[in-house]
């Protein structure tokens, strides 16, 4: 066929992975670290030496990436922080990075401590507050921009086409952690980003059963992809086989759960902001939102992540969420199982606050997810 595949289509084929030699429908895991030479000492496959980083298996799940992305290359890391660590190191000592405030605090976390040991000078700006970003871009001259949107747990929403103009004028790259949205929804590289990056630990494999990471690009000869690429190859942060299986595995219904999974958390959001014990609830779907007007320019469909604020305090947050029974009480997001947390626990001195509980929502029957909610609210 000529025409250009949906991501239904790509996802379900698995972007044509089957194994020509057995005719099975899905591919094989090639496990091996080493691969042979002939008589003559040729390469039997000149791209296949070892396998830190070469792969046919985890090619193949880049290339699904890639596709769903439409991006021109595609990086598996064996985590998304692993992802982002490789961003951040290609920056020089003296340069100047900005990330955006109150996003993941593993990315926080990380990359502060990178910088003051690299002697990076960083800066973090609400970048879903678009002034403030363009000054910080315009007064310090970032070599480096990256954001997060939506962001967790704040659900906040930067404008991706302007934050990459912002960038570009100050002569830096943006990369945009587009976890929360996946490849499904957002396309951040169609928008101006230099670089999409997402955890594929969360919705891109789903089932909560790896961890992996993920950077594409339209700008594969850019210097940046360069030192990127090399320091997979060079430094070893590469996916192993079966990770990259279990992926291929996993997305090929990726659109399908992404669909479901953005239907139910729009009725339950709708739900919990209109119930009498609900204070807020922080979802770019829902009208009130102060990010709403750009994602639903950017986005097709808001994502299953969202966070409520329930009337009172630590105590009651945390009775909610200790008498829910579909939500699991547990961290990370995107999986086919609907989870809770209450944030404020995990980390107690970042600002997050204590009636917040966060909320990944999955694919089970959206009546049973309200009644688990109406049981819990009381
Ligand atoms: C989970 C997460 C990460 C880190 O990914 P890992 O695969 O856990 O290393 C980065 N950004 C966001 C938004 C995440 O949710």
């Amino acid at each position: 066929m000529t025409r250009e595949l949906r991501p239904a289509t790509i996802a379900s084929h698995a972007a044509g992975a089957v194994d020509p030699q057995s005719g099975g429908v899905v591919p094989p895991i090639q496990p091996a670290t080493t691969f042979m030479r002939d008589e003559n000492y040729a390469l039997i496959r000149p791209d296949n030496v070892y396998s830190r980083d070469q792969s046919d298996t985890v090619r193949m799940a880049e290339t699904v990436l890639r596709k769903l992305e439409q991006a021109q290359d595609t990086l598996l890391f064996p985590a998304g922080m692993a992802a982002i660590a490789a961003v951040f190191r290609t920056l020089r000592a003296g340069d100047t990075a900005i990330i955006q405030s109150g996003i993941y605090w593993g990315t926080t976390k990380w990359v502060r401590d990178f910088c003051a040991r690299r002697d990076v000078t960083l800066y973090e700006v609400d970048a879903s507050d678009l002034p403030a970003l363009q000054a910080v871009c315009t007064a310090q001259k970032p070599a480096l921009v990256f954001v997060e949107t939506p962001s967790n747990p704040w659900l906040k929403i930067v404008d991706i086409k302007a934050a990459a103009q912002a960038a570009h004028a100050a002569g830096g790259i943006l990369v945009v952690d587009a976890t929360a949205a996946t490849p499904i929804l957002m396309q951040p590289l169609a928008l101006g980003a230099d670089i999409v990056m997402h955890s594929a630990s969360k919705a891109i494999n789903g089932h909560s059963d790896v961890l992996a990471g993920v950077l594409s690009t339209n700008t594969p000869d850019a210097p940046i992809w360069d030192m990127i690429k090399a320091d997979r190859h060079d430094a070893g942060a590469v996916l192993g086989p079966f990770e990259a299986w279990l992926l291929i595995r996993g997305m090929r219904t990726l659109p399908l759960r992404v669909e479901r999974m953005t239907q139910n958390t729009e009725a339950l959001a709708a739900f919990l902001h209109a119930h009498p014990m609900v204070e807020d609830v922080f979802y770019p779907g829902l009208p009130h939102h102060p990010g709403h007007a750009v994602a639903a320019q950017q986005m097709s469909g808001y994502g299953s992540l969202m966070s409520v604020l329930v009337k009172g305090g630590k105590d009651d947050a945390l009775r909610i969420v200790g008498k829910l029974q579909l939500f699991m009480r547990a961290t990370s997001l995107g999986g086919v199982e609907s989870l809770v947390e209450h944030r404020h626990t995990i980390e107690p001195h970042t600002g997050i606050p204590e009636n917040l509980i966060r909320v990944s929502v999955g694919i089970e029957d959206i009546d049973d997810l309200i009644a688990d909610w109406t049981e819990a609210l009381g």
